[in-house]
This record gives C-alpha cells, structure tokens and sequence, in this order.
C-alpha cells in the first residue's frame, strides 16, 4: 500500500496536480484501477451478505438496521 501524500489537497473530481507527488503516482499508475476493482468486490459480497442476512434471527425489529452504511 502507498504511503504517499497529496500535497495538493487531493484530486477535485479527478483532476490529478502535476507536481504533487500522490497525483503524479496516480498519473502514472493503476491505483485507481485496482482500488475500483477492489470496492465492486466488496459491493457484491455485501449485497450477497444482505441477502443471507435474516432480520428475524438477528432481531432487526421493525426496519432493518444491520446493514445501514
Ligand atoms: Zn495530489
Ligand atoms: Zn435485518
């Protein structure tokens, strides 16, 4: 895992800071690739966590909350 910093506050929208070393590593590298990949795994297990889940034998009660982001 990366250690660096943004020095430009973080990227707005996107928009990577050329001269900021975390923007540049960025541009040049496949971060936000692997981190996307990472968050749709974790979308599909949660939802597949969701549909496991039982709200009677956990005592939800009336509205679920077990799952609330
Ligand atoms: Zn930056
Ligand atoms: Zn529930």
């Amino acid at each position: 895992m990366a250690t660096t910093k943004h020095t430009c506050g973080g990227p707005v929208f996107g928009r990577k800071t050329p001269g900021c070393p975390r923007c540049d590593e960025l541009l040049a590298g496949a971060e936000p690739v692997r981190w996307d990949t990472r968050r749709r795994f974790d979308d599909a297990r949660r939802a597949a966590e969701i549909r496991a889940h039982d709200c009677t034998e956990n005592r939800c009660g009336p509205v679920c909350t077990a799952f609330d982001w």
